[in-house]
């Protein structure tokens, strides 16, 4: 037969990717759709599954019997309440971005303080939300708890439960020892938790027959865990040892670091996916390329960047933030942006908030990181639009004192392929 191929799905925010690979990593095909809107008769949920649809219908004939194995990532932290007795949604999509504050008092006083739960966003309160309106008195146990990602790889192997330890992450589970701890466990909901809980890109069983005969997809076809969208975004960039990093320069400043050692912090929304052995270590600053766009458009950014000469220091010393506040590598709620005095150059402008950006990134960003006791950071990959700026990367690579490249590859859907060959590739 015609060689094997490995599908990877990416439902980001605004849109879902694929990416077909070989086993060599090559990408044989790509494309992407939009979500049907939203609106009365549609839901996320199901303008998701059209999307996904649509994706593995848009696969090229001549691809679709070479595809061997299909991986999903989804945003982080986004919830799905599912009937296990017949696939129906009960409740949600809650997203990635919504708050459930209310449910905050009642994680507060069952997890260890700081924990990743005790988030207004996290899964866990949007799980205890929805609990505490509808099941306080008894509830019904056919009701689940799915991340996006499981939930549309359900849709193609139809087995309950399964999750990967990423995904898992913001309901509670400790990677580390590989289990939902006591306090967890010990809650009325705790049924709800996704019962199978594997590492990302791990064979969970053969796709539906009749999803594989509609789209012609090879006879050993098979389903493997996910991830969330920022580790696949990260895994695309294929750098999985230690000390090595990934700077995501899009709308905001984030940066992750592979460490030997996991690290979290609260104040500073700093905490740690597991990556095999290793820990990724992350954190986001709010700074980024959303003040860049509030000054200038990309056209004027590739050319005032002509006029920059990165390898000298500029003095203008500033504080880029969109508004108000910031959370990583300082806790300050307060913060304002610092953006004056303006010089009469807008080159000179430009160069200064690049400059005060890369100090944000490494001196701060990498320093605090390695205060926390991760693994110092020895190399860098970029990104996102600012990784197009060759200016700025000289800019980074002389105030980070390490070697900084852009990622060859930096979309999600490619990491997502790259765990669905791995799913098929070292067996389960
Ligand atoms: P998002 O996080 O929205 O997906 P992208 O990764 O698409 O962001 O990056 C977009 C950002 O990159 C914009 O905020 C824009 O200002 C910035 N950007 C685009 N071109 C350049 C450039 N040449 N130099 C620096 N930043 C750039």
């Amino acid at each position: 037969g015609s060689r094997p191929l490995y599908l990877g799905i990416d439902f980001g925010t605004s849109g879902a990717r694929y990416a077909l690979i070989d086993k060599q990593g090559a990408i044989h095909s790509e494309g992407k759709r939009t979500y049907p809107a939203v609106g009365q008769t549609t839901n996320w949920a199901s303008s998701w599954r059209e999307a996904l649809f649509q994706l593995l219908g848009d696969i090229p004939s001549v691809h679709q019997p070479s595809v061997s194995s299909i991986s999903i990532d989804g945003t982080s932290s986004t919830t799905l309440i599912i009937d296990r007795n017949n696939g129906e949604l009960l409740a949600g999509p809650f997203l990635y971005n919504e708050s459930f504050p209310d449910a905050l008092p009642m994680i507060s006083s069952i997890a260890p303080a700081n924990h990743t739960v005790c988030s207004g966003s996290s899964t866990l309160c949007k799980l205890v939300s929805w609990w505490n309106k509808h099941c306080l008195n008894g509830g019904d146990d056919s009701a689940i708890l799915m991340h996006q990602s499981d939930w549309l790889l359900w849709l193609l192997h139809g087995e309950y439960g399964v999750c990967d330890y990423n995904n898992t992450l913001k309901v509670g589970y400790d990677p580390e020892t590989g289990s939902y701890p006591s306090w967890l466990m010990s809650q009325p909901y705790s049924h709800m938790l996704p019962s199978s809980v594997r590492a990302p890109g791990v064979p969970i069983g053969p796709i539906k027959e009749d999803v594989r005969s509609q789209y012609g997809f090879s006879n050993d076809c098979v389903v493997c865990t996910g991830t969330t969208d920022s580790i696949a975004a990260f895994l695309a960039a294929r750098t999985t040892d230690p000390g090595k990093a990934v700077t995501s320069l899009g709308s905001t400043l984030a940066i992750k670091l592979v460490s030997r050692v996991r690290v979290e912090d609260a104040r500073f929304g700093v905490y740690s996916h597991r990556l095999d052995d290793q820990w990724l270590v992350g954190g986001a600053s709010n700074s980024g390329g959303v003040v860049l766009r509030q000054l200038f458009s990309n056209d004027q950014l590739v050319t005032l960047s002509r006029d920059i000469d990165p390898s000298s220091p500029s003095p203008l010393d500033y504080y880029p933030l969109p508004k108000k506040g910031e959370r990583f590598p300082v806790s300050d709620p307060d913060m304002e942006p610092r953006l004056e005095p303006r010089p009469d150059s807008d080159a000179e402008y430009l160069h200064g908030i690049l400059e005060s950006m890369a100090r944000i990134e490494v001196a701060s960003g990498y320093k605090l990181l390695k205060e926390l006791g991760a693994t110092p950071v020895e190399e860098v990959f970029t990104a996102g639009g600012g990784a197009q700026n060759e200016k700025w990367t000289a800019i980074r690579e002389r105030v980070l004192g390490v070697p900084v490249w852009k990622a060859e590859q930096t979309e999600a859907a490619y990491g997502a392929a790259l765990l669905a060959l791995r799913g098929a590739t070292t067996g389960s």
